[in-house]
């Protein structure tokens, strides 16, 4: 690249980042080349701290810089329900709601035979032990609706059933602002499986 070693670097660390290509990567570069140093600063101090500050919830695995995480102590949370997500940022979606009041546990991922990724290979052994011994009396698979969140949420089921906790899935139907003659033949074969009394 023919400018100064810095600013190829940091093109190149940015172009690693998902969603940002090689153009945007120069643009963000010379953004920052313009910006005070200030700005600059509290970037690369903030883009430290999530990596230095932060560790997994013992409970949930959340991301946290307290343990367990606020959610795990909250006396306003109710501690009977569990909501099973993928990712860490799974929980800030259901939590933006605010329709959800209950615990969460992070599986770090999603069982994916192609991609060689067993139950093993996931945060489940976490999942069950804290069931076992725990009053949670209700498991709600909040997994994604794609062929490896579905594969999980079964092999959830199955373990989780047995020990008499009710197991619930995520409705699965149309997206708000939707029209029925665009939407595909899956999800709307969900949303009237799925169908509820008005
Ligand atoms: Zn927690």
């Amino acid at each position: 690249m023919p400018t100064a070693d810095a600013v190829s670097r940091l093109v190149q660390e940015l172009n690693k980042l998902p969603g940002i290509g090689p153009k945007s990567a120069q643009r963000l570069t010379f953004h920052l080349l313009r910006a005070p140093e200030e700005q600059t600063r509290l970037l690369a101090d903030a883009i430290l701290s999530v990596k230095q500050k932060t560790r997994l919830c013992s409970v949930c695995l959340n991301v946290t810089d307290a343990d367990p995480c606020h959610i795990c102590r909250s006396e306003q949370r109710d501690h009977a329900k569990i909501c099973i997500v993928e990712q860490p940022q799974d929980i800030l979606a259901l939590e933006h709601t605010r329709a959800y009041n209950g615990l969460y546990h992070v599986l770090h991922g999603a069982i994916s035979p192609t991609e060689g990724i067993g139950a093993g290979d996931i945060r489940i052994k976490e999942l069950m032990e804290r069931l076992e011994s725990s009053q949670i009396n209700e498991a709600i698979l909040a997994t994604n609706t794609n062929l490896e969140g579905e594969q999980t949420a079964l092999y959830l089921n199955k373990l989780i059933s047995p020990l008499g906790i009710r197991v619930t899935r995520l409705a699965r139907g149309l997206p708000f602002g939707t029209e029925l003659e665009y939407a595909d033949d899956v999800t709307l074969t969900h949303a009237l499986e799925g169908r509820q009394e008005f």
